[in-house]
């Protein structure tokens, strides 16, 4: 049965901050935005809520969709289910009780750390890894943009992906059986999930492989950690141990680079970062690449320590797991003195349900007309300056090239062009310059000295 065939995605774009830079447009690794009519568009069907244009707008122009705290008091059960990547974020002077106990002070019922059951997740991944009978590497579910973008630009590694739930979901369907079984009423729990990513939000919206979340909101790490900040020094710390009782080493880890493949003894890959992640996947397609056995893709640089909606550095925050990682016995060891009992009735729930491809048909499903627009769109190029200016508020002339022949775009988006036509007196200046006002909008030729350039960003 196919799941959930439509993406719901988490960006919503402040026409009122955004001033058509076209950093978004130029960064995007699946060529999903444009600017049209002034505004920034982004194209739903192409966007796989990776948050790199999150990460480059200069002006925090691109907002994340999630839920209110105040959305907690709806429920009496209020679970709060977090990565360790969020415990992270917090300074060294706070211990792991201090964190714990303002969170619950702050109303949460219940507080989860969400990498306590990994060790499910590893076993039934070392059983695909063994039965894989494929040419290609078992692929890493965990990384929910990772899974969009081999969706829809590469359909026919779909197969290969674990299709293993991501900790939170386990977590939650941990959490939820538990209270449950405590007989707590359902329809009285809310469970949250504190997210470091855009992916994340999405993947929650529109779960693929499934046809909806049982978790119920989703709430920002920088709002949570605010919070947290604001109360921590005044409450005094309790004793929370026993609810990370069934944290490891590997579960601390799992969200970082190698936190997946380090346990795996077999050839394994771990990259990091989209635009990586994207050439290996490619290499892969092209069978340039053999004998890995499975493949751990995640499209931040450092995986979750560098969700764009996590306020630390991402290079501390791998640094204050891998050290609070050494505090904690290993997973292996663990199962071998206290067993898994507590986890293995999830197993039966570890999966999600078909992956399908969505492959991207930059020139539409007709094969006929397909081929048609494909050769409109080389004739085209021999016309564009090819210098990837996204000027024409596209992040190459292919990609304009490739909007004119699908009717999305027209030649004179493009100021050489325009320029052209203008000294053969084919345009009058006039009504070039009203096109392009049309286009970024009419105050964007007027001078603006509160500009961000490239070079102050980086002093942000
Ligand atoms: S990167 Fe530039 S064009 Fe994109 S949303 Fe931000 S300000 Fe607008
Ligand atoms: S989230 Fe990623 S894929 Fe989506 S528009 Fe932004 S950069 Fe493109």
């Amino acid at each position: 049965m196919p799941y959930n065939q439509e993406f719901i995605h988490a960006l919503i774009v402040d026409d009122q901050k955004c001033i058509r830079c076209t950093h978004c447009v130029k960064i995007c690794p699946t060529e999903a935005i444009r600017i049209v009519n002034g505004s920034v568009v982004i194209r739903e069907e192409r966007c796989v809520d990776c948050g790199e244009c999150v990460r480059a707008c200069p002006q925090g122009a691109i907002d994340i969709d999630h839920d209110d705290l105040s959305r907690i008091n709806e429920y009496k059960n209020k679970v709060i289910l977090f990565p360790s990547v969020f415990w992270a974020q917090f300074p060294d002077r706070l211990s792991e009780d201090q964190v714990y106990t303002a969170l619950q002070k702050i109303g949460f019922t219940h507080v989860y750390e969400v990498e306590q059951p990994i060790a499910v997740l590893k076993n039934v991944v070392r059983k695909q890894i063994k039965s894989n009978q494929s040419e290609y590497p078992i692929i890493s579910s965990f990384c929910p943009a990772i899974v969009r973008l081999i969706q829809i630009r590469y359909p026919s590694l779909t197969e290969n992906i674990t299709r293993v739930k991501a900790p939170h979901d386990l977590s939650a369907h941990y959490i939820l059986d538990k209270l449950s079984a405590d007989g707590l009423d359902p329809a009285e729990t809310g469970v949250f999930y504190v997210t470091p990513c855009v992916a994340k939000i999405a993947a929650v919206k529109s779960p693929v492989g499934e046809n909806r979340s049982i978790i119920t909101g989703v709430i920002s790490p920088k709002d949570l950690f605010n919070k947290v900040m604001s109360i921590v020094d005044d409450i005094q710390a309790e004793d929370c141990r026993y609810l990370r009782k069934e944290l490891t080493k590997e579960g601390i880890q799992w969200s970082l680079t190698h936190g997946e493949t380090w346990w795996q003894n077999t050839r394994t890959m771990a990259v990091d970062g989209i635009h990586n992640a994207i050439k290996i996947l490619e290499r892969i397609e092209n069978d340039e690449i053999a004998g890995i056995d499975f493949l751990e893709l995640r499209a931040c640089d450092r995986s979750c320590a560098a969700g764009v909606l996590l306020p630390q550095n991402r290079f501390l925050t791998v640094e204050k797991l891998k050290r609070r990682a050494k505090r904690y016995p290993s997973a292996e060891k663990k199962s071998q003195t206290e067993g898994d009992e507590r986890f293995m009735h999830l197993e039966s729930k570890v999966l999600t349900g078909e992956i399908n491809p969505r492959p991207l048909l930059r020139f539409g499903s007709d094969m006929e007309m397909a081929m048609s627009r494909m050769q409109r769109a080389r004739n085209i190029m021999c016309h564009l300056p090819g210098i990837d200016c996204a000027a024409c508020g596209a992040p190459t002339c292919q990609a304009l090239a490739e909007d004119m022949a699908n009717r999305k775009a027209k030649m004179s988006d493009c100021i050489f062009i325009q320029q052209l036509w203008q000294k053969n007196g084919k345009v009058p200046a006039e009504k070039a310059f009203k096109r392009m006002e049309k286009k970024w909008g009419e105050k964007r030729f007027d001078p603006d000295c509160t500009k961000i350039g490239a070079k102050n960003e980086t002093n942000r």
